[in-house]
């Protein structure tokens, strides 16, 4: 294989300015950790925005160079591209979109011009590293346009791209006024990836609908090339959460953190006291308010688990500039009030609220001691969160409810599926996770965790890797 560069709207690093000095902190991400033993071999460079923004020519020069310490080159972004590239866009045009969230989505031309500009410039930064026939992989919804950039100016490359996010129905897409742009800017790869059927499929149909090629199995073809279409659903590194958990249930309980303590503390004596554990970004797509009307709903209807259960429900900030996410964060915060009031006792708290982020430790911890994980996303690309939650579950000892809306639901077959925006539906998934037999629940369990471990974070990128190597060499052959 071709020296690899990768490319993503973030680098696997993020560079800190403060008073006096430069930072750079490696990010712990599922997609860092994936394709570290990629970008590590082969002199591979990974080029992406450092996430921050230098004020000279001096400080541009000596960020530049301490990310060539990590293989890491980058794009820089005005302050006027981050509003109108990154949270325009990107996070107000095509998440919302592609997230089925129509009514949110903006159709802006100064977004839509400036996402073009920063695809380009991402574009010329790989063309101006790229060495005859290096391979190039393009990740996510931000750089969509970047393929066929690459295409026209550079045909010697050989071109992945792969989807982290949904990606919709046609229905969805035609309402897009830049939709055939953006269809075309991703044909422009060898092999395209997406994480379940589904998606694939909704691509393809869309391809056949605006552009009328002929699609032949997972073969789109073009006049003078094919372009691939196949299934990756990302993983995790489960071998990291499978051994921090056994870490964490040999540890005396003294020694682990002071959450730890406290959960324990609330389940001391109360041999039947359950947890519910949910954690996301607070983000309009995770179902938030559905899952608090849900477990309302469940408060009422089996009064009997009152004093009980406590859903913990870690929200980490996100996006808190765009307009919507402030309105959720205030819808939650209301719904939360609104429950601990109307249910709470003086030693007891319905829901447990959190909104910050925890440090990794933490989250095994979280993910150990829960009976039961409510993920409920009205649209979600994956949810590496219920991955990660039966990764933990060393001892086998937890029920896991998923929405069927998101992409792991697909490989997570033996969860208690639901729709979260059923919420009489989503309370009988309570109680029934609550009520489960200790057999049950473990049988579940195992039969999850056999097959996220089998197609881990390093299978998916390897998996990646040798598809569009054999793309190319059908490529080749066809030539
Ligand atoms: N996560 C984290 N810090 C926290 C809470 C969560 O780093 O305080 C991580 C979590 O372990 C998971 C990721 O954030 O790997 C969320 O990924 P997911 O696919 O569930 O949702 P996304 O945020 O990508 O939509």
């Amino acid at each position: 294989m071709n020296r690899l560069i990768i490319t993503s709207n973030r680098l696997p690093v993020s560079i800190e300015k403060s008073e006096k000095s430069l930072t750079l902190t490696p990010s712990a991400g599922g997609l860092a950790t994936g394709l570290k033993s990629y970008h590590k071999e082969n002199d591979s460079v990974w080029i992406g925005w450092p996430g921050v923004t230098p004020t000279t020519k001096k400080e541009a020069g000596e960020i530049t160079a301490l990310l060539e310490q990590e293989q890491c080159l980058p794009v820089f972004l005005s302050e006027e591209q981050i509003v109108n590239y990154y949270d325009g866009f990107s996070n107000a045009t095509l998440w919302p979109l592609f997230h089925y969230f129509g009514e949110f989505t903006e159709f802006n031309e100064t977004y839509w011009e400036s996402y073009y500009q920063v695809n380009l410039q991402f574009a010329e930064a790989i063309i101006a590293n790229a060495k005859e026939n290096d391979t190039v992989w393009v990740h996510d919804y931000q750089l969509l346009l970047v393929p066929n950039i690459l295409r026209e100016k550079r045909p010697d490359l050989r071109i992945g791209f792969f989807l982290h996010i949904p990606f919709p129905s046609y229905e969805l897409i035609r309402i897009l006024p830049w939709r055939e742009e953006i269809i075309e800017g991703m044909l422009g790869a060898d092999l395209l990836g997406f994480h379940t059927y589904d998606y694939a499929r909704h691509f393809i149909s869309s391809v056949k609908r605006l552009l009328g090629h002929d699609v032949e199995f997972n073969q789109i073809k073009l006049e003078n090339r094919q372009v691939y279409i196949d299934v990756f659903p990302m993983g995790i590194d489960y071998n990291k959460f499978e051994k921090l958990a056994l870490e964490v249930q040999s540890k005396p309980i003294q020694e682990r953190s002071k959450e730890h303590q406290d959960i324990d503390r609330f389940l001391m004596g109360k041999p039947d006291r359950k947890i519910i554990l949910s954690i996301d970004r607070l983000d309009y797509t995770k179902g938030i308010p559905e899952r608090l009307k849900a477990f309302r709903h469940f408060l009422n209807k089996y009064p009997g688990y009152r004093e009980q259960v406590s859903l913990i429900m870690l929200t980490v900030p996100s996006r808190t500039d765009v307009e919507q996410y402030q309105n959720l964060k205030n819808e939650v915060d209301i719904l939360v009030g609104n429950i601990n009031g109307e249910f709470g006792t003086l030693n007891w708290n319905p829901v447990i609220y959190f909104y910050r982020s925890m440090p990794f430790e933490n989250l095994i911890e979280l993910y150990s001691s829960a009976d039961v994980a409510l993920l409920t996303p009205l649209r979600d690309g994956m949810n590496l969160v219920a991955k990660e939650y039966i990764a933990s579950k060393v001892n086998h000892k937890g029920a896991l409810i998923l929405s069927e809306m998101a992409g792991a639901s697909r490989e997570l077959g033996e969860a208690i599926s639901v729709n979260p925006n059923n919420i009489p539906q989503t309370a009988e998934a309570i109680y029934k996770a609550l009520t489960q037999s200790d057999k049950e629940r473990e049988k579940a369990v195992l039969a999850m965790q056999k097959r996220i471990k089998r197609y881990d974070v390093h299978k998916w990128a390897s998996e990646f890797m040798t598809a569009l190597k054999s793309t190319i060499e059908k490529q080749l052959d066809h030539h």
